[in-house]
C-alpha cells in the first residue's frame, strides 16, 4: 500500500459566467513512504489545483485521494504545505513563527520548545531564533518555512515552488539542503516545480502534466547515483525525456524502473 494513493481523480471549475472546464482530468499516481516527488508541466496543466486537492482545501473533485488508505477530508496536520512565500508572520521571530505553529499540538510548553529548536537547527538557522522575518534573507525564510511545516511531523510536506522566488544561487543552495532534509527526516515530499532541473535532482519520481485538458502524460522514475550530478550524460538522458513527454502531447507512458533505460 502506497502512502498517498492519487485515483482517477478530476477537477472541474466553473467560471463566473457559468461555464464548467476541466483543470485535471483522470489524474492517477502513488506516492510511496519516504518517497521525493514531483510535478512538472506548462502553466494551467493542474499542478496548483492538484496540490490544493492533496492538501484538503477543496473537497469538490471526482475520484479518490487516499493517505494511507483513508480518504482524506479537509486540511489535515498530517499533510504540511511550504509555499512560494515564506508566510512568517512579519511581527514574530524566528521563534515564534515555529512555536505558533504548534499550539495546537500536543505536548508540554517545554517539548514544544525542544521541538521549534530541533527544527530549527535540522534547517541551519541556529543563531537566528530570535531574528525576525525581515532580518533574514530569501533563501533563510524558506528554510524557516520548512522547519514550520516539519515541526509537526506530517506523513507528507507538500512544496508548491518553495524555490520558485530565490535567486539562482541561493536556489541550487536550498535543493541541497533540502534534499539533506528530506534523506535525514525520510519524510514522504510532493513538490510543484517549473524547474525540470530541480525536480531532477530532487525527485525519486516525477510526475509530468499537460495542458488541455490538465492530465498526467508521463510518470518517469529517477535512478541516479547519490549525491546527483547536474553536469552527468545521464542526468542529461532524463531531462530529455521529461522535456519530451512535455511536448509529445498525445503519449500518455508510464515509465517504469524495468523499461527505463538511458
Ligand atoms: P498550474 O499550477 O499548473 O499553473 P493551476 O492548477 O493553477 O495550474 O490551474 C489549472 C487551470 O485551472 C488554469 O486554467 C487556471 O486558470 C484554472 N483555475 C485554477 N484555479 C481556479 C479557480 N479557483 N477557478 C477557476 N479556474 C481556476
Amino acid at each position: 500500500m502506497a502512502e498517498l494513493e492519487i485515483r482517477n481523480v478530476s477537477k472541474r471549475y466553473v467560471t463566473v459566467d457559468g461555464n464548467s472546464f476541466v483543470a485535471v482530468k483522470d489524474a492517477s499516481f502513488d506516492v510511496e513512504a519516504g518517497e521525493f516527488v514531483s510535478i512538472v508541466g506548462p502553466s494551467g496543466c493542474g499542478k496548483t489545483t492538484l496540490l490544493r486537492l492533496i492538501l484538503g482545501l477543496d473537497g469538490d473533485y471526482e475520484g479518490d485521494i487516499l493517505l494511507k488508505n483513508e480518504r482524506i477530508k479537509g486540511t489535515s496536520l498530517s499533510r504540511g504545505i511550504v509555499f512560494q512565500e515564506h508566510r512568517l508572520l512579519p511581527w514574530l521571530t524566528l521563534n515564534d513563527n515555529i512555536g505558533l505553529a504548534l499550539l495546537q499540538a500536543e505536548g508540554t510548553k517545554e517539548q514544544k520548545k525542544e521541538t521549534v529548536a530541533r527544527n530549527i537547527a535540522l534547517v541551519g538557522l541556529g543563531g537566528f531564533e530570535k531574528s525576525y522575518p525581515h532580518e533574514l534573507s530569501g533563501g533563510m525564510a524558506q528554510r524557516a518555512a520548512i522547519a514550520r511545516a516539519l515541526a509537526h511531523q506530517p506523513s507528507i510536506l507538500l512544496l508548491d515552488e518553495p524555490l520558485g522566488a530565490l535567486d539562482a544561487i541561493t536556489r541550487m543552495r536550498l535543493q541541497e539542503e533540502l534534499w539533506r532534509i528530506w534523506k535525514y527526516k525520510k519524510v514522504s515530499m510532493i513538490m510543484v516545480t517549473h524547474d525540470v532541473e530541480e525536480a531532477i535532482f530532487l525527485s525519486d519520481k516525477i510526475i509530468v502534466m499537460n495542458t488541455n485538458p490538465g492530465r498526467i502524460v508521463s510518470q518517469i522514475k529517477v535512478v541516479l547515483p547519490e549525491p546527483r550530478e547536474r553536469s552527468g550524460a545521464e542526468f542529461g538522458a532524463i531531462r530529455r525525456k521529461v522535456f519530451e513527454a512535455m511536448h509529445d502531447n498525445a503519449a500518455v507512458v508510464i515509465e517504469s524502473e524495468d523499461n527505463y533505460s538511458i
